[in-house]
Order: structure tokens, then C-alpha cells, then sequence
């Protein structure tokens, strides 16, 4: 890549084209002070940009041929045989944590394993979404440094949280070993910045977690048009929502809404349909509740994932399920791979 591209370019053939995923990750990589903020999840030219091109080098939509990144972390390229990506062991299993498992989206595999990283010193904090205080279900980039904090933000919000906004924060507090939890645009963004060895943001970073990703939706049309305007539920009545082949919002008083999936389907935001991993296929460790109870699918794919993971299995935090038992949920984890790597629109 040319040296001499700058803001221009990003902003021409990623923010202006909408396949922007608001990672955030330009915004926190820039160089110089104040040329760049975020806003409305996307980045905005507040200075004068200095055509260093390194925002263009990590956006995980700018279209960069980086296959070399496979083999950067798993030492070799994916082949046509790796559906949802290079992996060592994957397993189905659910936290022995009564209030992780109350709180989790699934299994509460994540939390799990961030409280257990925590414990045994691997990492002093991580990276995760919260919720806005003011603003029901907003989700917020955070840094949590405590286990309340990590099961105080377990859960899914199925509107964007730019994770990576966060990790600059992390970095000014003085984080020296972080966990990075996010989806799989924002895996890629970490990624492609490791690659381009920026080192002050991702030396600190221990390992990831990549969550399974089929869309998001826009906060504004899922969670007020629908959930608060549609549906007259008020979003503070609302303690989880989760998606089984319906959309299901659990309230305060027991009741559970269940939305088919049609009826939201028009508030998935368009950015996803620029996007073509399902799995987190570069993360350390991938996580999903596909065609799952209260269990989450783990899948361990590096040498790093397998040692984080080992410590949380030998300190019996989870217990497990024969994955033979689960062959549906195999089945869909390829398929959904697989449409959306074809569903992907050309962004050439
Ligand atoms: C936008 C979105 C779409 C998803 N789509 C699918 C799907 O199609 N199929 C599937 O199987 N799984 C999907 N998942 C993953 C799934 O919802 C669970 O996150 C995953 O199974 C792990 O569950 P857990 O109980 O182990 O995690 P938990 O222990 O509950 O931890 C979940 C972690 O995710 C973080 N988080 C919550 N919301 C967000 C967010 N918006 N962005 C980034 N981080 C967040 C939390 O802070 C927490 O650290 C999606 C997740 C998100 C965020
Ligand atoms: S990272 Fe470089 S190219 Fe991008 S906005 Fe900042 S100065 Fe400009
Ligand atoms: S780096 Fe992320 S926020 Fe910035 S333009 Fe690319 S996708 Fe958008
Ligand atoms: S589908 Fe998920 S991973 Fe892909 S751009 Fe949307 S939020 Fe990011």
C-alpha cells in the first residue's frame, strides 16, 4: 500500500461506500493527536490528516489482501477444508459459576474465562461491552478489572459496541495484560493492527475472544422502534434478550416476548452484509450459542487459546457435554459460515 494514502481514501472507499463496521480501530490507531474521533460509529476528520496510512492498514473493510495473516497466527493459510477457520479442539461446555451462568448469554464461557484469567494473574483486565448508564441497553465499549465488573457486563446486546475504543483507554490507565473480547470485525482489526506492529496497543493484549456474529442491529430500530415504540415494552423491564431461531426479550416480571425473526430483520444493520466471518475465524478463542441451551460452543484456535483454556478446564470453572452429542450445532456453524461467505456483496 502506498504510503501517501490517507483519510481521503478510507473515508472514499470504506465510510462513504456504508461498509464502515464502526470498529473504532482507525480512530485509536492515528499517530497524531486530534485528527480523528469517533461518532454516530464511524470515524470523523476533525484535524489535518498527515496521509501516514495506517488507519487504512488495520480497517478491517478496507479491502487488503492478508492471507499472510493466517499463517502469522496459526502458521499456515486456510484451505477450503477449514469452513469456519483454522482450529485446535473445540468444545461444548457451560460455566459452574451459578452467577456467571445467570448472567451469561449462553454458557457463560467468556466471563468464565476472563474471571479465570483474571484470577490466576494472566491478564490485570479486560476489554468487554457494557451498557450505557443513562441509556437502557446501549452498549459501551468498557475495560472491567474486577469479576463483578466482568459478570456485572455479562450478557449480549445485539446492537454495535466498538470493543476496540476501549482498548486505547485500557492502554492510558496502564493495563500491561489485557484480555480483548469482540466480534469478528473487531478480531480482524486487531489483527491486521498486530500485523502492522503497532505495538503501544496490542503488546498488552494476552489473547482474544471472538464472538459467533451473524449480524447487528441499529440500536434506534431493534431497541426503540420495535422492542420500546412497536412492542410498548419499557427497555428498563428488560433483562435479556437472545436470538433461537426468534428473537427472545425476557422481562423483569418472567414474561418471555418471542419476535420472529422477519419482524427484525429490517433493522440488521447494512454494514453486515460487507461481512463474511461468522466465527471469529482469527480470534484465540471463538465463542457461540448456535442451536444451544444455556451451553456455549468453544472453539480453540491457537496455541495461546489452548493454554488460557487449559487453566480454566484445570481449574474445573466448566464443566462440558460429549461434543458428538451436538452434531446439529456443527452442522449450522458450517452452514452459517458458509452463507456468509457467500452472502458477502463485492466491495472491490
Ligand atoms: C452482535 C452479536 C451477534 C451475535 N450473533 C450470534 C449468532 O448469530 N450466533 C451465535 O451462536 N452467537 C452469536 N453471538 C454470540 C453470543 O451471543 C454469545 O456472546 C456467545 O455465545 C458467548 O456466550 P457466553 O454465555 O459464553 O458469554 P458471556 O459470558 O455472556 O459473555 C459475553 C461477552 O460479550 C460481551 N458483549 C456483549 N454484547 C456485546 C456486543 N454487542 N459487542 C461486543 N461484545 C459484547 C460482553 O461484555 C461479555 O464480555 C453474537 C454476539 C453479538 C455481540
Ligand atoms: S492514521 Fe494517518 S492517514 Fe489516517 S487519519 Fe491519521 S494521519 Fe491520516
Ligand atoms: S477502521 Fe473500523 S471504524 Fe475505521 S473506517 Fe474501518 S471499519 Fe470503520
Ligand atoms: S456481522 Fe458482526 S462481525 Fe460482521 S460487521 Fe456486523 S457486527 Fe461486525
Amino acid at each position: 500500500m502506498s504510503a501517501s494514502l490517507g483519510f481521503d481514501n478510507l473515508m472514499e472507499n470504506v465510510v462513504e461506500t456504508g461498509i464502515c463496521s464502526g470498529c473504532g480501530a482507525c480512530v485509536i490507531v492515528c499517530p497524531f493527536k486530534n485528527i480523528l474521533k469517533y461518532s454516530n460509529e464511524r470515524p470523523v476528520l476533525v484535524g489535518e490528516c498527515k496521509n501516514c496510512s495506517i488507519c487504512l492498514k488495520v480497517c478491517p473493510r478496507n479491502n487488503i489482501q492478508d492471507d499472510e495473516l493466517e499463517e502469522l497466527i496459526f502458521g499456515r493459510r486456510k484451505t477450503s477444508d477449514d469452513l469456519f477457520g483454522i482450529f485446535k479442539k473445540i468444545y461444548v461446555s457451560r460455566s459452574m459459576d451459578e452467577k456467571i451462568l445467570k448472567k451469561g448469554q449462553d454458557g457463560g464461557v467468556a466471563s468464565t474465562i476472563l474471571t479465570s484469567a483474571l484470577n490466576s494473574g494472566l491478564i490485570d483486565g479486560a476489554i468487554v461491552s457494557g451498557v450505557d448508564p443513562f441509556t437502557p441497553w446501549l452498549p459501551t465499549p468498557l475495560v472491567v478489572k474486577c469479576r463483578e465488573e466482568i459478570i456485572g457486563n455479562a450478557g449480549t446486546r445485539y446492537t454495535y459496541s466498538s470493543n476496540i475504543i476501549a482498548l486505547k483507554k485500557a492502554v492510558n490507565d496502564g493495563l500491561k495484560k489485557i484480555a480483548f473480547v469482540g466480534t469478528p470485525c473487531q478480531i480482524l482489526a486487531i489483527r491486521r493492527m498486530q500485523k502492522n506492529n503497532l505495538k503501544k496497543f496490542t503488546r498488552p493484549i494476552v489473547f482474544t475472544i471472538g464472538l459467533f456474529c451473524s449480524e447487528s442491529f441499529s440500536y434506534q430500530g431493534l431497541m426503540i422502534e420495535k422492542i420500546q415504540k412497536g412492542l410498548s415494552i419499557d427497555l428498563n423491564d428488560v433483562v435479556k434478550m437472545n436470538i433461537k431461531g426468534r428473537m427472545l426479550v425476557y422481562l423483569r416480571n418472567g414474561h418471555v416476548v418471542k419476535i420472529p425473526l422477519k419482524e427484525v430483520r429490517k433493522y440488521v444493520q447494512q454494514k453486515c452484509s460487507y461481512c463474511n466471518d461468522f466465527s471469529a475465524e482469527l480470534a484465540d478463542i471463538s465463542l457461540g450459542g448456535i442451536g444451544l441451551n444455556k451451553m456455549t460452543l468453544t472453539i480453540v484456535r491457537t496455541d495461546k487459546g489452548q493454554e488460557v483454556f487449559n487453566q480454566v478446564i484445570s481449574n474445573d470453572y466448566l464443566e462440558f457435554e460429549p461434543l458428538e452429542k451436538f452434531d446439529n450445532s456443527l452442522k449450522l456453524l458450517k452452514r452459517l459460515s458458509l452463507i456468509k461467505q457467500k452472502k458477502r456483496k463485492n466491495v472491490t
